[in-house]
Parts: structure tokens; sequence; C-alpha cells
């Protein structure tokens, strides 16, 4: 499977026994299904482990529009995450599955005060 953002070869890599994804070998993009996704922002380190690559070559992927995905070559969907909302993520609604660039696990595991800001405003019907 290539990347679909700079085209180099993807590579499976795991955490545990639940968690296993791929990951660019260029970019080091990360690409999973969405539950997968959901167990890694449980589990503890794994930013650590799997989010290797450098959060500033990922800022640089973020802004590409209209990926295509490696799986099935539908055109996949920018889109804010739910909780945190200045991070975007490119999502396969066919397939179910998630590319995020370098870092922005990492991103995503570190709530920022903006976040629960945000989220309280929210909350008060703002
Ligand atoms: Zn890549
Ligand atoms: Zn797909």
């Amino acid at each position: 499977m290539k990347c679909p953002k700079c085209e180099q070869a993807m590579e499976v890599v795991e955490f545990g026994t639940e968690i296993s994804l791929e990951r660019c070998s260029g970019c080091h993009g990360l690409y999973c299904e969405r539950e997968i996704l959901a167990r890694m922002r449980d589990e503890w380190l794994t930013e650590t482990v799997l989010d290797t690559g450098c959060a500033a070559e990922g800022a640089r992927h973020n802004d590409m529009r209209n990926i295509i995905c490696p799986s099935c070559g539908a055109t996949m969907e920018h889109f804010q995450d739910e909780e945190q909302s200045h991070i975007t993520l490119d999502t396969c609604l066919s397939c179910d599955k998630i590319f995020l660039d370098a870092g922005e696990l990492t991103d995503m595991k570190e709530v920022t005060l903006m976040d629960h800001v945000r989220r309280l405003l929210s909350m008060l019907g703002r």
C-alpha cells in the first residue's frame, strides 16, 4: 500500500495485541480504522510509540485536499476532530478509515485548555 499523501510505502505497525495500523515510511502519517483510533486515544503511550514523525512535516501535509483512500480509491473527506476542532483529519467514508498526519495523534492526546473552554462554552449554549 502507498501513502495517499507522499506515495511512499506504508508499513504495518502494532501496539500490544489490540492495535494495528499502517504508517508511512516517508511522511510518517498514520492510517487506521476509526475503531483503532478510538483505542489509541484511550491507551497510554500510543503516541510515543506510533506517532514517530515530526509534527512540522505533518503540518506541511495537513492542507492537502482530495486525497485518495489507499484501500478503495475513494476521495477522502477532510473533517475537524469533534473534540479538538483545531485538528483536521482525512477520512474515507466507505472504509471508515482515517489518515492522521504526523504529530496529530500526539496533539489529540494533549487536550488543550482552549478545547476545555470551547466545550464549556458549547455546554452553556453559546
Ligand atoms: Zn506519506
Ligand atoms: Zn476507502
